[in-house]
């Protein structure tokens, strides 16, 4: 087994990360980000974009980054440092993601040309029904009302589906995987900025008494900013894991205490079993993918809408010409509104669990399809919402459609190799802390709410209904695009953000392919979504500019505070790698 002692250890560059962070940590609102440039082209502050020339990381935190590019220095492959910075990512940023939750991973072989896709979606309960989320009076329950407990603590993935990445793809031992985020739950890592602002801001995490003793201190405030914390609890879970492998979290103590605390809520319990987290599986799929212009643009399949509402919403846009032509930028922007309008109206439709419901990718994508559904697109007057969905007849009176939203938690990471390997990777415990439920140092996530709350709607059933051992629609886009001739890859992309990631990722595409933007510019420009009812436009930046113009032509808009976290990797022509992470979070790429 290859172990790298952290002493041993020493990147100048890194040290100076790790100080940067500490110091980003502790310092007051106005300097925070001393690292990035004071300002870009629309007074949002840029992360400059990193250059290099063989490896890199692009993820969330500066220390998972650090421990990602550590494995990749040593030799792991872009999957085992991902491993790796997810065990981090974790510790630091535990509201977004971890191993008490689930993902998707997409990996692109080098040698194979290829891009595989990997479902560690979380699972329903053998035991639940469709009126999980029902009340006595059949009614929907609210949000929170089934999100705090154990209702909504769906069998978590993620580790089953690192696991099976790594056998495909590791070349380092999977313990070694686990050393950095074990060692720094012993040490202890600085409350991060964001975390302290989500524990600030949350309702429900206190009501946990063990999350409460380990986020807060006595007089129940939240750790500053800066305060070393340390999670002995994880630190030790990690350990199992490394000596025990995945099978000490599916069979063992830690499933013991994760039964236990979902089934022994005292007001809101779930119906997870030994059974059920004996018998998950992560599954290989294969991706959706489409050709677009001269490109070959692959994203997850269902159960995510993510991968299929994205590449809609650019078939629905390549008739346009978004590099050359001299439109001007209020009808580009309505365009793509339009667009994904459409798309959502198929995504809320059709898009559940592939193996409960049958969706009809390859229809939805279909070229002529996609032309028929542009032409309900005009360019002086916008589509009335909610546009009724597409697609095949037959499958469109099998079912109502479902508006689930999702909540704004989750993580997204991109890393290439040396050896060529690229890995665009979103995980999530869904809700920002998940269902607030914590055991072994972790979250346990609400993904449930995932699934729409009504089982049907006017006595039709909706496609992404609870059902026992189904996986909740997700629209996570963990995204990679090859050139359409070589097959070389030329981008790897994600975000969280709920249903916006699939705005957030269409729209960085076009910026990126269509419109040649640099990779840095294009994440932080500002966000426009249409989700097939109002306009959301991104407060604060010039995409709020649009907003006359878009409502004289019948958008209803409304302007929001959009925090994606776009991590993002260009393999340049020549090989060399050109990483940003989003302005909007705490993200930095490192690279050799
Ligand atoms: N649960 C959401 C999904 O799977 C993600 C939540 C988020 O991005 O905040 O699509």
């Amino acid at each position: 087994m290859l172990f790298i002692s952290p002493t041993r250890f020493k990147v100048g560059f890194m040290a100076s990360m790790a100080s940067a962070f500490l110091l980003m940590a502790c310092a007051p609102a106005h300097q925070k980000d001393h690292r990035a440039t004071p300002e870009s082209a629309h007074g949002r502050t840029l992360k400059p974009l990193v250059k290099s020339q063989k490896a890199m990381i692009s993820v969330a935190n500066p220390l998972a980054a650090q421990a990602g590019y550590k494995i990749l220095r040593a030799g792991g492959t872009a999957i085992d440092a991902a491993i790796t910075a997810q065990m981090v990512l974790n510790l630091v940023e535990p509201q977004s993601s971890g191993i008490g939750g689930g993902g998707f991973l997409l990996v692109y072989d080098p040698h194979t040309k290829k891009i595989i896709s990997y479902d560690g979606r979380e699972t329903a309960p053998k035991k639940v029904t469709p009126s999980l989320f029902l009340k006595e009076n059949g009614e929907k329950m609210a949000f929170f009302e089934a999100t705090v407990g154990g209702r909504a603590v769906g069998i978590p993935g993620l580790l089953k589906m690192l696991q099976l990445a790594h056998q495909d793809y590791g070349r380092l031992d999977w313990s070694l995987l686990f050393e950095d985020g074990a060692q720094l739950a012993e040490k202890g890592f600085p409350v991060s900025p964001r975390l302290h602002h989500l524990l600030k801001k949350d309702r429900f995490l206190k009501k946990d008494p063990i999350a409460k003793a380990y986020f807060y201190n006595k007089s129940a405030q939240p750790h500053p900013v800066g305060h070393l914390l340390k999670n002995p609890a994880f630190a030790q879970s990690l350990r199992q894991i490394q000596s025990g492998g995945v099978d000490s979290f599916y069979f063992g103590q830690l499933a013991d205490k994760i039964v236990d605390k979902v089934t022994s809520h005292p007001t809101n319990p779930g119906l997870l079993s030994h059974g059920d987290l004996m018998s998950y599986k992560a599954i290989k799929r294969a991706p959706v993918c489409l050709d677009y212009r001269s490109y070959h643009i692959c994203g997850m399949a269902p159960p995510s809408s993510g991968g299929l509402s994205v590449l809609q919403t650019l078939g629905l846009m390549e008739k346009y010409d978004l590099n050359n032509d001299p439109k001007p930028l209020i009808d580009r922007t309505h365009l793509f509104l339009e667009a994904s309008k459409l798309a959502f109206s198929d995504r809320n439709h059709f898009i559940a669990d592939p193996d409960f419901v049958k969706v009809p990718t390859d229809e939805l994508l279909a070229s002529n399809y996609l032309i028929g559904r542009q032409t309900l697109i005009q360019h002086n007057q916008t589509l009335k919402t909610p546009v009724p969905a597409g697609g095949p007849l037959l499958y469109r009176q099998a079912f109502a459609p479902d508006n689930t939203e999702h909540g704004l938690s989750t993580t997204h990471m991109s890393i290439v190799d040396s050896q060529g390997m690229v890995v665009s990777m979103t995980t999530s415990i869904e809700n920002a802390f998940g269902a607030r439920q914590m055991v072994g140092g972790f979250l346990l996530n609400n993904q449930l709410t995932d699934f729409s709350f009504l089982p049907e709607k006017n006595g039709v059933k909706i496609a992404n209904r609870v059902e026992p051992l189904k996986r909740p629609r997700s629209s996570m886009a963990p995204t990679i695009v090859l050139d359409q001739e070589t097959k070389r890859p030329v981008l790897t992309i994600g975000s969280p953000g709920g249903s916006r990631i699939i705005g957030y990722v269409a729209q960085s595409l076009i910026a990126v392919l269509d419109e040649k933007k640099p990779l840095d510019q294009a994440i932080a420009q500002g966000h426009m979504t249409n989700r097939n009812g109002a306009t959301e436009l991104e407060k604060g930046t010039e995409a709020a500019h649009n907003r006359a113009q878009l409502e004289a032509l019948g958008h209803q808009v409304k302007l929001k505070d959009m925090t994606s976290g776009l991590h993002a990797i260009q393999i340049l022509q020549d090989g060399r790698l050109a990483g940003a992470a989003d302005p909007r979070r705490e993200g930095v790429v490192l690279g050799y």
